[in-house]
């Protein structure tokens, strides 16, 4: 009688790719180089797959998959396999005298050993393979956990990374908080997770069990202050892309519009105008505008659309989880969706009489993970950068700075900890050894 093969267990996996890693299999370079080689084919050989099962998880457009997902992560391999040589590179240390004129000392990168990747749904393949191309990158054996709330995503990947990867160096665990508990329960070598806070306690207090270190990549509010005196037009377009972008649904969306009141009655209509160049009059119409992930958040979004004046938007439809690219005037601080990371297409504006409130009301909430500012003034600039903490600061363009592989992405305070992209993505998955040298004669 044939019985099926019982799914391998957590500690059965994290044993095997210990094993695997033990045998030093995957510390030579071009081991980490052929693996991201594989991982790169295997995104333009499915890209077409990846994209569908993306639209059937989130509404994504093929145009927006592409861009924000697919080839983003390709991206992100391409420029790596360009750097890593150099980014490996031992860097020399200057050695003190009292050591003799003979001694050396320096600095080398350590793979970690096997490491634990948990992704969020929102950006499902993004948020997943571009910590899994640092962790091979930096030599590392590989858990991989995608989202249960993107299960078309969680399918793919599942199904694919095993036909184009090492499968002693790389496992993909499929499914929710269960199997991720037990995979908790394990020891990893580092844990990098993308999600929410709550969760990140969880993932932070398993991992301090194992004295495993953890990189938290997570959400919260992040601010778009407008100064006074800017082209509203530009600034309006500017916001509602990076706002709408996934509808809304991105950890670096601008959450909130903080502004002064002048500037927000003429930022009213520009906003109103951009959303309708964007996506038409009936925005539920348009191929470009994304779903909300479940019924769950859809319901929560929904009861945050009485918090202001609707300027725009401000529609819903359960059947289909479409709420409208929404902005909001009039907003009470104190009102609810000022309470809670927004993560949908709701767009208030909250009004303060000037730069030195707005600079008071960033610090009194938990640090953000981007904080925008659309201003034409460098003391204003200046005056940002240094009075508040931020995972980042983007002058005049929402979202782009994570697009620049050379720039660290990550938070600070509630927004998370450790970073990532490029060469950062080395130092999150390595151990930085210091070694000295004395030669015997
Ligand atoms: P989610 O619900 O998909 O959860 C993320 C992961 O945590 C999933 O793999 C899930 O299985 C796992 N998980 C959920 N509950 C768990 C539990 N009790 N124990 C162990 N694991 C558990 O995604 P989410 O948290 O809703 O994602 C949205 C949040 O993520 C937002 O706050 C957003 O800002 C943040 N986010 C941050 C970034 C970033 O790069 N900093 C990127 C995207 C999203």
């Amino acid at each position: 009688m044939n019985h099926p093969t019982p799914p391998e267990q957590p500690a059965d996996i994290v044993a095997r790719l210990r094993v695997t890693f033990r045998t030093g299999r995957t510390k030579p370079v071009e081991w980490r180089k052929g693996q991201l080689g594989r991982l790169r084919e295997l995104l333009t050989e499915h890209g077409k797959d990846v994209a569908a099962a993306l639209h059937s998880d989130l509404g994504k457009s093929s145009t927006e998959a592409y861009r924000t997902e697919i080839d983003f992560t390709i991206r992100e391999i391409d420029h790596t396999l360009d750097h890593l040589d150099g980014w490996l590179r031992p860097e020399a240390a200057p050695v003190p005298e009292r050591l003799g004129a003979d001694a050396t000392a320096w600095t080398q990168y350590d793979p970690l050993g096997v490491v634990l990747v948990i992704a969020p749904w929102n950006y499902p393949v993004q948020l997943l393979l571009t910590p899994v191309v640092g962790a091979l990158a930096a030599g590392n054996a590989v858990v991989v956990k995608p989202s249960e709330l993107a299960p078309a995503t969680s399918e793919i990947v599942a199904r694919l990374l095993p036909q184009y990867l090492d499968t002693d160096a790389v496992a993909v665990v499929e499914g929710g908080v269960p199997e991720t508990t037990a995979l908790l329960a394990e020891r990893f070598d580092h844990i990098f997770y993308t999600g929410n806070g709550t969760v990140g306690r969880i993932v932070m207090r398993a991992a301090a069990e194992h004295l495993t270190p953890v990189a938290l990549e997570l959400g919260g509010k992040s601010p778009a202050f407008v100064d006074s005196g800017v082209d509203v037009d530009v600034v309006a377009d500017r916001l509602v892309r990076g706002k709408f972008l996934n509808a809304g649904q991105t950890c670096v969306a601008p959450d909130y519009v903080l502004t002064d009141p002048g500037t927000a009655a003429a930022l009213e209509p520009a906003l109103a105008k951009a959303v309708e160049n964007l996506f038409g009059v009936d925005p539920a119409a348009s191929t470009e505008f994304g779903r909300i992930v479940n019924e769950r958040h859809f319901d929560r979004l929904g009861g945050l659309l009485d918090s202001g004046r609707v300027v725009t938007g401000g529609v819903k439809d359960r059947t289909t989880k479409y709420i409208a690219p929404t902005v909001l005037a009039d907003v009470d601080p104190a009102s609810p969706v000022m309470q809670e990371e927004i993560f949908g297409p709701i767009l208030p504006i909250v009004t303060v009489p000037g730069l030195d409130d707005a600079i008071g009301f960033i610090n009194d909430r938990d640090k953000p993970l981007a904080l925008y500012v659309f201003t034409e003034s460098g003391t204003t600039r200046e005056r940002i950068a240094a009075e508040t903490s931020s995972g980042a600061v983007g002058y005049g363009l929402p979202l782009a700075h994570l697009t620049v592989s050379d720039l660290p992405f990550g938070g600070v305070g509630e927004s998370g900890m450790g970073s990532y992209h490029g060469r950062y993505s080395i130092e999150t998955f390595s151990h930085r050894k210091a070694v000295l040298a004395k030669p015997l004669s």
